[in-house]
C-alpha cells in the first residue's frame, strides 16, 4: 500500500524543483528571485490550473504547512524572493507592523519578532542550484555551448556541459539564453 504521506511528499519536491527552475539567485542579499512573475506585487506559481503565491509555495515545499488564515512574510523585503530561508509566518497585523516599523536593517529584525515563528528546519536541500556557479563558470559555459551539437557530437550540448558542471540541461539552456544578475556582475567586472 502507499503511504499518502509519501505521495504528498513526491508532489513537494516536484514543487521544488520548479521553485528552483523558476529563480534566479541574487548573490548580495540571497534572494532567490522569482523570474516567472507575473502579478505586480508577488511571484505566482500555477498549480493544478489555479495561481498561488509562489513564496507561499516555497514556504509550504521547503519548511511547514501554512496555519490557516496566516501570512507569509519576507524577512528580506522582496516580495518576489521565494528563498525559505527568507521567508516566516506571521498574522496580519505583523505584517502591517512590520511593513510600517521597517527600516533597511529589517533582515537583523527578523524572523524574531513574529509572533508565530516558523519552523527553521529546512526539509530538502535548499541551496539553489545556480549558486553554484561562478560567473567565471558563466562565462566558460557559454564560450563551450555549441547550439548544433548532436547526439554523435555531443561536445558543447546542454546535456555534456550540465553533466559537467553538475546542473541540469535546463539550467544550461537558462545560462546560454537569459540575462541574469551574473550578466551584471561581468559588466561591472569585465575580468572575472
Ligand atoms: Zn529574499
Amino acid at each position: 500500500m502507499v503511504d499518502p504521506k509519501s505521495i504528498v511528499d513526491l508532489e513537494k519536491v516536484k514543487m521544488t524543483e520548479r521553485l528552483l527552475d523558476g529563480s534566479m539567485p541574487e548573490p548580495n542579499s540571497g534572494c532567490w528571485i522569482w523570474v516567472k512573475a507575473d502579478d505586480k506585487r508577488y511571484g505566482s506559481i500555477s498549480i493544478g490550473g489555479r495561481l498561488k503565491k509562489a513564496h507561499r509555495v516555497s514556504f509550504e515545499c521547503f519548511v511547514a504547512d501554512i496555519p490557516e488564515g496566516v501570512k507569509v512574510c519576507h524577512s528580506c523585503d522582496n516580495t518576489f524572493c521565494v528563498n525559505p530561508k527568507h521567508l516566516f509566518l506571521g498574522t496580519q497585523s505583523d505584517n502591517m507592523k512590520d511593513m510600517s516599523s521597517k527600516g533597511r536593517n529589517a533582515m537583523q529584525l527578523h524572523p524574531e519578532r513574529s509572533s508565530l515563528r516558523a519552523v527553521r528546519t529546512v526539509r530538502y536541500g535548499v541551496d539553489h542550484h545556480l549558486a553554484k556557479l561562478t560567473p567565471e563558470k558563466i562565462k566558460e559555459i557559454r564560450s563551450r555551448y555549441q547550439p548544433g551539437a548532436t547526439w554523435n557530437k555531443p561536445e558543447g550540448s546542454a546535456k555534456a556541459l550540465a553533466r559537467e558542471y553538475g546542473v541540469n540541461d535546463r539550467t544550461i539552456t537558462r545560462i546560454v539564453r537569459m540575462e541574469t544578475w551574473i550578466d551584471a556582475a561581468l559588466k561591472e567586472n569585465p575580468n572575472v
